[in-house]
């Protein structure tokens, strides 16, 4: 069978450079853009070995052109202080990142995958959230160009979808987490873990009450996989998360105990907007393409935290 062309968006970034391994592994052609905002070099190393892996340095908000057969828009800081860090360019990058994807599939008529977030539903008022609710978004506050471009980015993709019939692939991804995960990143897992390996004081925002599910990533991209390879008629939008749902202190308490750390924990204000609960409803993956995570997070969080402590 002919290799497939597959770009990848922000192919240097956490998911990215898993998503990029596990597409060369299955015989594909890989084309990595990114403009290296979060993404790391480390990350892509191991892969740059390989004759069918390019690296091209771009960002995504100027348009491109050569030849895919499938795209993965993916470009985008994920962590809230690296995505409000400049967040006039997270924003552009959501929208123009999604348009000029949307141009270049349309220009070969190939399959265009977009990232979408669980920060579509906001701080939300249903739960578990359902593909169904529109959610709950502030649309000035600091997580706005976030979680607004990421809804604009979504609006973009069916309108296309409707309007030039493109061949659209819509995840919504919840809280993912493993290794290549940068120890700066910011996001919970990361920053637990660095400081538990450090016996630094653990960082928890507001009391600790505040839930999120936690995602190993390995069964995520397995789910991207299915969701790439089903007919056209399977648009999204479709929730990818696992549905293990945590208190923050919870994860604290297992990242001390699975790491025999000696950290207190200390309790910092809650950032602005900070949702209070989230779980996905995955029964659409389910019912589509048999799909459920199937790592639990205490085993995801040992290869973590194996990772982290090799971390040189
Ligand atoms: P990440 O920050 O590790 O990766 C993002 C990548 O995009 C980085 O390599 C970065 O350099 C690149 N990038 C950013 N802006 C760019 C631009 N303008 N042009 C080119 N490259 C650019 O984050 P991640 O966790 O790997 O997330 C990847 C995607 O998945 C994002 O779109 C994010 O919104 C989405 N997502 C992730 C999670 C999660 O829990 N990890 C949850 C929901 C959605
Ligand atoms: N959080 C925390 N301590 C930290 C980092 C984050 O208590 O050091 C909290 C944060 O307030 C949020 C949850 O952990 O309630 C998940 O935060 P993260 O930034 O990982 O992702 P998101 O809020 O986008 O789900």
């Amino acid at each position: 069978m002919q290799k497939k062309t597959v770009l990848v968006t922000g192919g240097a970034g956490f998911l990215g450079s898993h998503l990029c391994k596990v597409l060369l592994e299955r015989n594909n052609r890989v084309i990595c853009m990114d403009n290296f905002f979060t993404g790391r070099e480390r990350n892509i190393a191991p892969l740059k070995n390989n004759p069918d892996f390019e690296v091209v340095l771009h960002d995504v908000t100027s348009p491109y052109s050569f030849y895919v057969d499938e795209i993965y828009n993916r470009a985008c800081p994920a962590s809230p202080p690296h995505y409000q860090r400049d967040p006039v360019s997270t924003f552009k990058t959501c929208i123009f990142g999604a348009l000029n994807a949307l141009e270049l599939a349309d220009k070969w008529h190939a399959k265009v995958f977009q990232a979408s977030t669980s920060e579509v539903y906001g701080d939300a008022a249903v739960h578990p959230q359902v593909e169904t609710y529109w959610g709950n978004v502030n649309p000035h506050g600091i997580r706005s160009c976030y979680d607004e471009g990421k809804r604009g980015a979504e609006t973009l993709f069916f309108d296309y979808h409707r309007q030039n019939k493109t061949r659209i692939k819509v995840v919504r991804i919840f809280n993912t987490y493993g290794p290549n995960m940068n120890p700066e990143d910011g996001r919970v897992v990361s920053n637990f873990i660095m400081q538990a390996l450090k016996n630094e004081d653990i960082t928890i925002y507001g009391d600790g009450s505040q839930t999120r599910s936690f995602c190993y990533v390995d069964d995520l991209i397995r789910g991207f996989l299915c969701l790439m390879d089903s007919d056209d008629s399977v648009t999204g939008p479709v929730n990818m998360g696992n549905p293990g749902e945590f208190t923050m202190l919870e994860l604290a308490e297992n990242v001390i105990r699975l790491t025999g750390s000696k950290s207190k924990l200390v309790y910092r204000p809650l950032p602005q907007d900070d949702p209070k609960q989230r779980r996905p409803d995955i029964s659409l993956a389910k019912q589509l393409f048999n799909w459920e995570p199937e790592i639990k997070l205490e085993d995801g969080l040992k290869k973590t935290i194996e990772y982290f402590r090799n971390f040189k």
